[in-house]
């Protein structure tokens, strides 16, 4: 079977997995990121080890890139030029106020649809659709309701791999030894300061940051970052599913992820302050990468709206490192707050 590579939240694995393809998100190294053919100077690392992901992956069939920023658009254009997999860019509406909008959304998925078709994949019922759609969102479901019991690096790689692997990766319930373990985890760790990690998504090395943090005597309680449970979509709505499972997929993702990338971003906000309250976080980790202006952009924003402290720590891609200062600086945010 085909694999079919991307990264960005906004391209629904179920639509690719519906084709008779297989979906998988990469999460890059930040190895790739230092020697990444894309030069380091104004480009941001995540995109720089994206492109080295890419360029690397004998697996993949494909690759689909979205819109969702200009480093992003000239990642595709770089892809197209050095790589032999075939590449589509897909247009993701900023704004998403109108239906109209929604309905351009939907368009896109029909026309990664017809790509997907004249590379290796097959038209799907609605009926096929509908039921790959039911099996990721029980998987979906599961991951939550795991996360109590689970370390907080622990549930961040259980979102990586059900975005890698898909729904057979997500062995959360299955797995008794495991859920035994983290039941005592839970148990042993009560006395934590809760915090969140808000910014773009993590490269596999930064997942360090879960367990510096534990060691400094925090949880990270909320991960906001773009691989974690915010790249995560909407559940879904069931009711009348098999009619028209397209339009529910379009609305579980464009309609409930929520980015930076969005004008107005509003809803980034609503749905933060209110995983904020409900987790009774008292502390913010912001992790953004250098040359990303967009979560460059809405440091100061976050600190007009949200009244909690704001550890800002910006990242050029090569966590080994910055490591010791990454741990410094997340130590002292922790006196501060215990
Ligand atoms: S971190 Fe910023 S620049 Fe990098 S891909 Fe995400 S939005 Fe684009």
């Amino acid at each position: 079977m085909r694999t079919i590579v991307y990264t960005c939240p906004y391209v629904p694995a179920e639509w690719i997995a519906a084709h008779g393809l297989r979906p998988s998100r990469v999460m890059p190294d930040s190895v790739g990121s230092v020697f990444s053919l894309a030069g380091r100077e104004g480009v941001c690392p995540y995109v720089r080890g994206f492109i080295a992901e890419v360029t690397k992956n004998d697996r993949g069939g494909a690759v689909v890139v979205t819109t969702v920023c200009d480093q992003m658009r000239r990642a595709f254009d770089i892809v197209t030029r050095k790589c032999e997999l075939p590449a589509f860019l897909m247009n993701v509406p900023n704004t998403w106020q109108s239906a109209a909008v929604q309905e351009l959304y939907t368009d896109e998925l029909r026309r990664l649809g017809r790509f997907l078709i004249r590379h290796g994949g097959k038209s799907p019922s609605n009926d096929a659709l509908a039921a790959i759609m039911l099996e990721y969102d029980i998987a979906r479901t599961s991951i939550f309701a795991a996360r109590e019991r689970l370390s907080a690096r622990e549930y961040a790689e259980r979102i990586a791999a059900f975005g890698r692997d898909g729904p057979s990766s997500s062995c959360v319930l299955r797995d008794a030894s495991c859920v035994e373990r983290n039941t005592q985890y839970a148990i042993r760790n009560t006395r934590y300061v809760p915090l969140a990690i808000i910014g773009g998504p993590l490269m596999k090395q930064e997942f360090r940051i879960f367990d510096i943090v534990a060691e400094s005597g925090g949880r990270i309680v909320l991960d906001a970052t773009e691989t974690g449970e915010r790249g995560m979509c909407a559940p879904l709505d069931a009711e009348g599913l098999r009619e028209d499972p397209l339009s529910k997929l379009a609305r579980a993702y464009f309609g409930g992820i929520q980015d930076v990338s969005r004008r107005p971003d509003s809803e980034l906000y609503d749905w933060f302050e209110e995983k904020l309250t409900e987790r009774a976080v008292r502390g913010i980790i912001f992790r953004r990468y250098v040359w990303c202006d967009m979560w460059h952009a809405e440091l100061g924003r976050l600190k007009d709206l949200i009244d909690l402290p704001v550890l800002d720590i910006d990242t050029a891609g090569d966590f080994e490192s910055e490591e010791n200062r990454t741990a410094g600086r997340i130590g002292a945010f922790m006196e501060m707050l215990q």
